[in-house]
């Protein structure tokens, strides 16, 4: 299997101007080969571009001060250009030539198997690069043991921050987990994604609603700002660049803890049940929250079903249309206003809180789109509190997910307040 994990690095100024030159060497390396490919009527092969270094090396000293894999890897990375250009052509396409590239479209370099290593035995973990230097790493979260680390891309983005891209290998495939005619009834879950918590599942966790109102309002001021400036000006390019650095940082926090709530669900469970998008409850935001949830929704989705899928758990998303209205239990529509917290059903006087009754149809219904049929998947005792703190909830903080990676273990639950 094979992952990306991306680092903060923060180089010193040192650093950075080495970096930054490399770069930008490789950037000329790269047109280099284009010019050479156009004066030749043949397409240029990878090996072919990388038995030009050595004579290009005689004469271009600053390739000398480039790691000789680094180098390599912009042969490859024309080569690849090259290759889906073939592809698009060959689908028919109209496409010209690869194109020069600019200082602003061209950030990255790329160690492959060798020049690069991580030094993480201090409180300051450090990355080394070979003909760079050695830079301070945020290691957010760890490689897994017995992980191969092949190759380190250090790329800067547009708000002027560092990262680097660690592409890894593990040896081991997904964990077997059970065909789905043997998933057990306790290793399946039906998530209820809401508007007040974030989400609402089977087994009474609760996750509650990233708070970033504080970066939204401080995103609208600088936007604010920025539209009093003269375009093109020196503070205006100033101010550009902060609007760009909180919403990477509003778009950061939101995948970090998408990231983890998916994880948690695809590790923990054989089957996950998520409703499709809920364009009926989205409407009950006020407009301006409504793009916003739509979109950490689908990434929410999005997530799920590849860490599923890398996981080896069953994925399944089902219609979301009356799964807050109808009696989990009996089927029965129980109309409720979203002031109702509570769900309580004549019928058959089943009682729970009102997502968690939604979150059991979701996995009701996941279980009818699978072809398993109808499961009992509410809990046997039909008399649950129908506070939302009762003693067999869990609430959690969407902080704690963030910081801690996931909501809560399932076999030892922290409880929130
Ligand atoms: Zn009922």
């Amino acid at each position: 299997m094979n992952y990306n994990y991306r680092y903060r690095i923060e180089p010193t100024d040192v650093v950075e101007a080495e970096l930054a030159r490399h770069i930008d060497t490789c950037r000329q390396l790269y047109n280099h080969f284009l010019y050479e490919l156009r004066n030749t009527d043949e397409y240029l092969s990878y090996t072919a571009m990388q038995n030009m270094l050595p004579d290009l090396k005689d004469w271009w000293d600053d390739l000398n001060d480039v790691y000789s894999k680094v180098l390599q890897l912009v042969a490859r990375r024309v080569s690849d250009n090259l290759d889906r250009l073939k592809d698009q052509k060959a689908n028919g396409r109209n496409v010209g030539m690869l194109k020069w590239k600019p200082p602003r479209e061209y950030r990255s370099l790329t160690y492959n198997q060798s020049g690069f290593e991580l030094k993480n035995t201090s409180d300051q973990p450090l990355l080394s690069l070979s003909k760079m230097g050695e830079m301070p790493i945020h290691l957010h979260r760890d490689i897994p043991d017995n992980a191969l680390v092949k190759q380190v891309t250090v790329k800067q983005e547009q708000t002027g921050e560092w990262y680097a891209i660690f592409g890894i290998e593990t040896e081991t495939d997904a964990p077997k987990k059970p065909a789905l005619d043997e998933v057990d009834r306790d290793e399946m879950v039906g998530i209820d994604v809401g508007i007040i918590k974030y989400a609402h599942d089977t087994d009474s966790t609760m996750v509650g609603s990233l708070d970033l109102e504080d970066e939204y309002e401080r995103l609208a001021r600088e936007q604010r700002a920025l539209s009093r400036k003269q375009e093109g000006s020196q503070n205006w390019h100033e101010q550009r660049r902060r609007v760009a650095r909180i919403h990477a940082r509003i778009v950061r926090k939101r995948r970090d803890f998408l990231h983890k709530l998916s994880n948690y669900y695809a590790r923990e469970y054989d089957l996950v049940t998520v409703e499709d998008l809920n364009v009926h409850g989205m409407m009950q935001l006020p407009s301006n929250s409504q793009n916003r949830a739509s979109a950490s929704w689908r990434t929410f989705v999005d997530f799920l079903v590849y860490k599923c899928e890398r996981a080896g758990t069953h994925f399944v998303k089902v219609e979301p249309k009356g799964t807050t209205q109808a009696c989990a239990e009996c089927g029965v529509e129980v109309e409720k206003g979203l002031w109702v917290r509570g769900h309580s059903c004549p019928t058959c006087g089943f009682e729970t809180d009102r997502d968690e009754n939604a979150a059991y149809n979701v996995l009701q219904r996941g279980h009818q789109e699978l072809g398993l049929g109808h499961a009992d998947v509410t809990p046997a005792e039909t008399a649950l509190p129908t506070s939302t703190t009762g003693d067999s909830s869990t609430v959690v903080d969407a902080k704690c997910v963030v910081e801690t990676g996931s909501p809560t273990s399932r076999t030892s639950r922290v409880s929130g307040e």
